[in-house]
């Protein structure tokens, strides 16, 4: 596989960053996961206003225009043939001469990073015609959730802890309510309306969230941005996820608990029918 790394095209194993990387040292850095559908990238300009958002809530600049990482994005999809898949990209505060918790002088330059991950079947059915099972864990994590950052230990630790009890993802709870899933929207629907939980401090704006609420309300579908406990959830008419990767992805149990019929949801599989569609045809 080839890479991008600070204006360079190598091979993965000869890709190099500074042990000082502040990415490495401190998860000071943020990142975007974009898909790709017949070798396009999917909900670019999204992506890339968030990610502008993330760096200027951290304090740093875009290290390029909007363009050249879109030119990079390209480039690495057509090196490595990714039909089906996604790209990852990293920037940190890059690496000052050394560890040191103040941020380095202005000028160091930052670490740009991305890389590419075939996933063939992606955008088929199989995943989400089974659609996944979650359990619920408390929300520990920091308070700045709406800026998508390198810290991913403790949804790391939650997918584990799922793993560990046998289903496929965890919703995090804070004060009785779900904030998200480990990396991924959450949602219920009740009849016609579609529920998630409004945007704050304490949720990622997801990209693919947006795209689907509206592709909600233009199917005529109500649409209640609001916070939902598990026990809602659990009695529900259906359940699902959205992320860059999931597109929609019904959930079919919550700890143990059958949601509607305990197969995916009509409501789940017409958005994810909706939204590969729109993205196939909007991708770039
Ligand atoms: N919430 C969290 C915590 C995430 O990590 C992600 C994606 O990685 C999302 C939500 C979904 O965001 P998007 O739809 O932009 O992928």
């Amino acid at each position: 596989r080839t890479v991008y790394v600070n204006g360079e095209y190598v091979a993965e194993n000869d890709a190099k960053i500074s042990v000082f990387d502040r990415g490495f040292l401190m998860a000071d850095g943020v990142y975007e996961v974009t898909s790709v559908i017949d070798g396009k990238i999917l909900d670019f300009e999204g992506h890339v206003l968030r990610l502008e958002r993330s760096l200027a809530e951290l304090g740093m600049p875009m290290p390029m225009p909007a363009d050249d990482l879109l030119a990079i994005h390209r480039e690495l999809v057509s090196l490595n043939a990714v039909d089906e898949g996604a790209v990852y990209l990293q920037i940190t505060r890059g690496a000052p001469a050394d560890r040191d918790f103040a941020f380095p002088p202005e000028g160091t330059p930052q670490t740009v990073v991305l890389f590419t991950q075939s996933k063939p079947g992606l955008a088929g059915d199989a995943a989400a015609s089974k659609g996944i099972k979650v359990i619920s864990i408390p929300d520990i994590r920091w308070g700045r959730r709406d800026i998508k950052t390198v810290q991913l230990l403790y949804p790391s630790m939650g997918k584990m802890m799922a793993k560990a009890a046998g289903v496929d993802d965890a919703w995090m709870v804070e004060d009785g309510m779900v904030t998200e899933g480990t990396s991924n929207n959450a949602y219920i629907v009740r009849g016609n309306t579609i529920i998630t939980r409004h945007l704050g401090n304490e949720i990622l704006s997801g990209i693919t969230r947006a795209a689907v609420l509206r592709f909600a309300r233009e199917a005529q579908m109500t649409v209640e941005e609001r916070s939902f406990s598990i026990e809602e959830a659990q009695t529900a008419d259906e359940a699902f996820i959205t992320s860059a990767t999931t597109f929609v992805m019904p959930v079919t149990e919550i700890d143990g608990v059958q949601i509607g019929s305990g197969s995916p949801g009509p409501l789940a599989l017409r958005l994810r029918e909706i939204y590969v569609d729109e993205s196939r045809k909007a991708a770039v």
